[in-house]
């Protein structure tokens, strides 16, 4: 395949803006069976599984969904329950078909819930579960505030990427966004609601952060912030060679530990399979001492020479960068088609076969959709929490994002786009490549275990303690209900 790689970093620098919240006055809770409501709780961004729920509950309360729970864990016929964040799982993980989906972010009530209140004293927020992150962004930012840790995309939910993991390319430095929250109110399967953090009521904590939905919904949770940058100084250069550009990555990441001034802020690769980048950059207004700390930082690195595009923007604009890339492809018709996506976790000492086996072999020279690839340091990742990493020190996320077509082109279709996806795992599986699926899809419990590994027994007892019934999150597909 003719590929080049590029690495894309930032490097924030601090400046202020200043708002305000607002209150407002509270509406009912509703269950609903209208049309609309089914079709959108049956469908999710991956297109590509639909189940229909046999209701809907618009939460407006925590207490709302504590209601709901304990009737479906208490009534002689129970039934499941399902959290949807902003429905953009792929494999249907946030649907049901025996049972409620509560659509947490959903505008329906929406202004009843938790308002996002910031602690600027003690470095947090504190926001309804089904918060849109971007939502978050922007109350904190009236205070000049900011989480520290991000998804790519913000209009994910709070309680759908800590039910996964949350991870952008400042997880190298901050770890993934369920390393970066002090506390959380969780329903339980049983209907109860616990507040749990590190101290508190800990095995509910860490068996929810990552957790995919199995322990309980979270209906609060306390994330931790930062001073907000204002700025975003964002470099992208090109490599041609893949241990090149994998070594400066980890070279980059390895800086973790080193004052701000000394390292970036984020550090993300792609892999270029069309060889075309298309970026207008404006130019540079940001001042002479970031303009040093990036060219010191920059002379340590390999890439092509006279490969150095740099652009300075406002810092939300480039945590937004990908709702701009959204609007475009909802233009074009092209973003509700189906996504075939494959996340996958791979071990540094592996990632030299994985680029032969996969990018430069079962790949050939056609993709549909971006190819994500950055390193993370494990020890950025609480072990307590459900997540599960390699076991290795240093892992790269591989993120196939990709897009089924119809164009009439065979390599573009959904059957041909899956059929390489399970390709590429049976060709790790087969070369020994230890990875682990992020996002992960499973079918039968065997393979949750495999996945889980040496996590598995005690991801078994929390599911036990918590939520016996196995009504939570069904849509996961690791535990049968008992109804
Ligand atoms: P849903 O898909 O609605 O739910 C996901 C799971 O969490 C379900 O099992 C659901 O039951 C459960 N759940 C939802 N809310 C709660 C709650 N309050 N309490 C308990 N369980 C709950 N991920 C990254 O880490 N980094 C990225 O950069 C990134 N970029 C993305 C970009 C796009 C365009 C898309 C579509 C996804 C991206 N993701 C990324 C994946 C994203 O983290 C997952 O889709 C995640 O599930 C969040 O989506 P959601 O909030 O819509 O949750």
């Amino acid at each position: 395949m003719a590929s080049k790689l590029l690495l894309t970093f930032v490097i924030y620098h601090l400046i202020s803006t200043v708002g305000l919240t607002m209150e407002s006055p509270r509406p009912r809770p509703r269950l609903s069976n209208d049309a609309e409501d089914l079709q959108t709780a049956s469908l999710d961004f991956g297109r590509m599984s639909r189940v229909k729920p046999l209701a809907v509950l618009h939460p407006t309360s925590a207490e709302d969904v504590i209601s709901l729970v304990k009737a479906a864990y208490g009534s002689a016929r129970g039934f499941t329950v399902s959290a949807r964040g902003h429905g953009h799982s792929i494999n249907g993980q946030a649907q049901t078909a025996d049972g409620v989906v509560i659509e947490m972010s959903g505008v329906g009530s929406k202004s009843r819930r938790l308002k996002p209140i910031v602690s600027e004293d003690d470095g947090y927020v504190d926001v309804w579960g089904g918060e849109l992150w971007i939502d978050v962004l922007r109350t904190t930012l009236q205070y000049q505030m900011s989480p520290k840790s991000w998804t790519d995309y913000l209009y994910l939910s709070v309680g759908g990427t800590l039910s996964n993991g949350g991870i952008s390319g400042q997880a190298f430095n901050h770890g993934p966004q369920i390393n970066n929250v002090f506390e959380l109110d969780v329903v339980t399967g049983k209907g109860e609601l616990f507040t749990c953090s590190k101290q508190k009521n800990s095995d509910l904590f860490h068996g929810v952060l990552g957790g995919l939905g199995q322990f309980g919904i979270i209906t609060r949770a306390r994330i931790a912030l930062e001073p907000a940058p204002h700025r975003v100084r964002w470099i992208r250069v090109l490599y041609s060679n893949f241990s090149t550009f994998t070594k400066d990555q980890e070279y980059l990441i390895s800086l973790h530990g080193e004052a701000p001034s000394d390292k970036f802020d984020y550090v993300e690769g792609f892999v270029i399979v069309d060889e075309e980048i298309t970026k207008n950059y404006d130019a540079s207004t940001a001042s002479n001492v970031v303009d040093q700390q990036v060219d010191a930082l920059l002379k340590k690195l390999h890439f092509i020479p006279s490969t150095v595009f740099t652009t300075d923007i406002p810092y939300t604009d480039f945590l937004d960068r990908v709702h701009k890339a959204e609007l475009k492809l909802r233009a074009k018709d092209l973003w509700d088609v189906p996504h075939p996506w494959l996340n996958l976790f791979v071990p540094k000492s592996r990632i030299a076969d994985f680029d032969k086996g996969v990018f430069k072999g079962i790949l050939g020279n056609k993709t549909s959709g971006p190819i994500l690839i950055y390193p993370m340091n494990k020890n950025k990742w609480d072990y307590n929490n459900s997540a599960v990493t390699p076991d290795e020190d240093i892992f790269y996320l591989v993120a196939l994002l990709r897009s089924a077509l119809d164009t009439g082109e065979e390599t573009q279709t959904l059957e041909y786009l899956s059929n390489q996806n399970r390709r590429i795992l049976r060709f790790c599986d087969e070369a020994g490549i230890k990875v682990k699926q992020y996002l992960p899809e499973y079918n039968t419990q065997e393979e949750w275990k495999g996945h889980f590994g040496d996590k598995w027994e005690l991801f078994l007892k929390r599911k036990m303690e918590f939520d016996p019934k196995r009504i939570l999150a069904t849509g996961q597909r690791i535990f049968r209900p008992s109804l």
